[in-house]
């Protein structure tokens, strides 16, 4: 099971605890669905692209940096967020 889908059954499951309290578990039910729903849907827009450079093997950055990886490529390294300032790689060209 993801995260994501383990904190959406951990609220879920907090929502059922509060009608015991007298909580309208339905309206309770519907909002928290809403919430997960726009959560889990939301794209990461908010990207860093990066520009690589063959010759050198570089990439520069997006948000004003150079980065290298020592050993081959940044997919091979398993990048998915810049380094530098937190954002998801776009690189240009990539498939
Ligand atoms: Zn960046």
């Amino acid at each position: 099971m993801k995260l994501s889908e383990q904190i959406a059954q951990m609220i879920l499951d907090n929502a059922l605890a509060w009608t015991r309290y007298g909580g309208n578990y339905t309206a309770v039910q519907k909002q928290i669905t809403e919430i997960v729903d726009s959560v889990l849907q939301s794209p990461v827009t908010d990207t860093c692209e990066w520009v690589y450079h063959e010759n050198e093997g570089t990439y520069t950055t997006s948000c004003g940096e150079r980065w290298f990886f020592p050993e081959s490529t940044r997919q091979e390294n398993g990048a998915v967020f810049c380094p530098v300032c937190g954002k998801r790689i776009k690189e240009r060209g990539a498939k």
